[in-house]
């Protein structure tokens, strides 16, 4: 069974808003109130109707600077593909992106808010312009120790992020799929990883896990419902802490502002100040 997702345009104020064709057009919005959790993948929820596997495409969507769309699917499931945002960047870019007369709107970070579970830590502090910095440190001889540091825009995303690729354990394939939890799943949709290496190689990029963590990364962080204004700082994080930390931010009202003022946010626009990833890998 395989979904079919059609991107549409939207009105300003909008926001970004998932249509389940399948259920008489059922609209859920993409916002941290409407986060299920779930540990594999980032799932939606209203009034019942789930939505699984939003990461990807809304990283792409988020990256793209686009705020307001509708994104027709008839399934449950947003389509792996690739297990990257690649494709989804070229269905964005085919398309294009149109300016609309409304001043865009930021949400602007005022205090730090952080969340953390043992080791694991995210954390969003004050900044001009959208950062992000995700470290990884996963006991495999593949993966070890990654970090990735970068200023997110269209062009950052592009070259740095989209085309890595979900990582997933040979072992833990065949529960997932008696789960029915990944019903598309193949080696065509994941790296899979074995006790020591890769059952489907090569690789894209030697830290192609810890780029796929940061894609992640932004993905949930678009459940913010608004263009970010602040750095974001994850620690050996996942779906849950990413999903826990828009909650608590969300939720502290005095930890943010909504504001059209876009100076700082032009810049990074062009991409005048991206910065190239620092990676450490042992
Ligand atoms: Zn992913």
């Amino acid at each position: 069974m395989y979904g079919h997702i059609t991107l549409r345009p939207a009105p300003a104020d909008a926001g970004i808003v998932f249509r389940r064709l399948d259920l008489d057009h059922f609209e859920i919005e993409a916002q941290g109130k409407n986060v299920a959790r779930v540990s594999y993948a980032t799932s939606l929820m209203k009034q019942g109707v789930l939505l699984s596997t939003t990461e990807h495409l809304l990283a792409a969507i988020y990256s793209c600077g686009i705020d307001n769309i509708y994104i027709d699917i008839d399934a449950i499931e947003v389509p792996i593909l690739d297990g990257s945002a690649e494709p989804f960047m070229q269905m964005l870019e085919q398309s294009g992106v149109r300016k609309l007369r409304r001043k865009r709107r930021y949400l602007r970070v005022l205090k730090p808010v952080e969340v953390s579970e043992g080791d694991r830590r995210i954390g969003i502090y004050p900044a001009d312009e959208f950062r992000v910095r995700c470290y990884v440190d996963f006991p495999h001889p593949l993966v070890g120790q990654q970090e990735v540091e970068m200023l997110v825009s269209p062009e950052t995303f592009r070259h740095l992020l989209a085309r890595a690729r979900t990582f997933c354990f040979e072992r833990d394939i065949q529960p997932l799929r008696s789960m029915g939890l990944i019903r598309g799943g193949s080696l065509e949709n994941a790296i899979v990883l074995t006790a020591d290496g890769v059952m489907n190689g090569p690789l894209r990029f030697p830290d192609e896990f810890g780029r796929h963590k940061a894609l992640d990364l932004i993905g949930d962080l678009a459940l913010a419902g608004l263009p970010l204004l602040a750095r974001v700082e994850a620690h050996k994080a996942g779906h849950s802490l990413h999903t826990q930390l828009v909650s608590r931010l969300l939720a502290d009202r005095s930890a943010w502002t909504v504001t059209t003022e876009e100076t700082a946010a032009r810049e990074s626009e062009t991409g005048a100040t991206s910065l190239m990833p620092a990676i450490a890998s042992d």
